[in-house]
This record gives C-alpha cells, sequence and structure tokens, in this order.
C-alpha cells in the first residue's frame, strides 16, 4: 500500500538490525486518517470472507483492528496481557514471546466472547516471527472457531513469522512488507 509505505520512509526509524520504529503514528501516536485508510484497505481484502470478530493483541494492534472492525461493523475483542480483577475466570490463554520486549507473557480473552460460531480474522501492527498471531490462533483453536485470515499493517519477510503462516496454509495480506533494512533505510518487498 503505497501510502503506507510513503509514511514508514517519511517516519519510520530503524533501530539495529530488525526493528522499525514507528510510535509517529502506529505504536503511541496515532493517525486516525492513516488508520481509517488501513482499515478500508483490510476490509477490501477480506471482504469476501464470513467474518464475525475481529481479533488482536493489545496495545499496539488495537488501532488498525478497530478501524477494521468499523468497516466491517463487528465486534473487535482484542485479548489482555495482563489478568485483573475483572479478567481472572472463564479464560482462553496463550503463552506469547514477544520480539520487541524479549518476554513471554501470558494473554487471555474471556470466553464469553468468542464461540465455535466465530469466523476470525486477526489483525496486528507488525508480523516479525509470528509469535503473536500463534498465539491468538491457539485461543481460536480453543474456542473451536474458525480462522478467517490474517491481516497485517507491517511484515518483515527476512523474519520467520511469514512463513510459519504459509506453512500452516493461513492466509495472510500485508499492506507493506519489508525485505530489508539497509545503512538505516527501509527496503520494500513488492506488495502481496
Ligand atoms: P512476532 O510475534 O511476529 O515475533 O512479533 C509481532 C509483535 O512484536 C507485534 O505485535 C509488535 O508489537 C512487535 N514487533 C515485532 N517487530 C516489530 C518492529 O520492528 N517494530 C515494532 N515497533 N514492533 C515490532
Amino acid at each position: 500500500m503505497k501510502l503506507l509505505e510513503d509514511r514508514i520512509k517519511k517516519d519510520g526509524q530503524v533501530i539495529g538490525t530488525d526493528v522499525l520504529k514507528v510510535d509517529n503514528f502506529l505504536n503511541h501516536q496515532v493517525d486516525p486518517d492513516l488508520m481509517a485508510d488501513l482499515g478500508k484497505e483490510f476490509y477490501r481484502r477480506f471482504s469476501n470472507e464470513p467474518i464475525t470478530k475481529i481479533l488482536t493483541v493489545e496495545s499496539s494492534g488495537i488501532a488498525p483492528a478497530i478501524a477494521t472492525a468499523m468497516e466491517f461493523h463487528k465486534p473487535l475483542v482484542f485479548a489482555r496481557k495482563h489478568k485483573s480483577l475483572t479478567l481472572k475466570d472463564h479464560l482462553y490463554t496463550a503463552t506469547v514471546y514477544s520480539f520487541t520486549k524479549k518476554t513471554s507473557n501470558e494473554i487471555a480473552i474471556s470466553r464469553k466472547f468468542l464461540s465455535a460460531d466465530d469466523n476470525v480474522l486477526i489483525i496486528d501492527d507488525f508480523l516479525a516471527n509470528g509469535q503473536a498471531v500463534e498465539g491468538l490462533m491457539e485461543i481460536i483453536a480453543q474456542a473451536g472457531a474458525t480462522l478467517s485470515g490474517v491481516g497485517i499493517v507491517i511484515e518483515k519477510t527476512f523474519q520467520k513469522g511469514r512463513k510459519l503462516l504459509d506453512d500452516k496454509h493461513v492466509r495472510v495480506e500485508s499492506l507493506a512488507r519489508i525485505s530489508a533494512f539497509k545503512d538505516g533505510h527501509v527496503i520494500f518487498a513488492p506488495e502481496d
């Protein structure tokens, strides 16, 4: 998606060898107009699927996921990373290793928000090694729900997440695909 690639070129910062910082429009400050465009594009790509729920993980997936949910007019459910007094029983849970924080987190969603009747579209901000998406897929399996596809804002094709999902025959649509970081610059792969 050209608009997104242009924004990454303008505002993205390469950190080390494999991390892109996009806190100006996605991960800290959020650009609502860009999110609306991302939501429309995910809708265009997945509108042929009988989607009943959008699923993501807090916190950075929520902005593009709500924009997508608004296009589908279906609920967004976000997995929580911390249990609390209001979230402790009747949960689906999975353990996810965080690429950016280098720690494992348990993610959880309440059983009342996902069932065997649901066709789920997963939305996330980044696809790196695929741990976050795998955790969400585990939760979908526990609920007996169906995975319709995975929409990713920024995929890094040089990490192993995409292959892992392709091997499981999961439909993945990424709006920007980064094939490498070179001398602090982003190199894009052709779109899906
Ligand atoms: P994965 O689980 O695919 O290894 O990593 C995906 C998660 O890690 C995303 O939800 C995102 O929060 C974070 N992440 C992975 N790579 C990057 C990156 O290059 N930049 C940022 N800001 N977050 C990333």
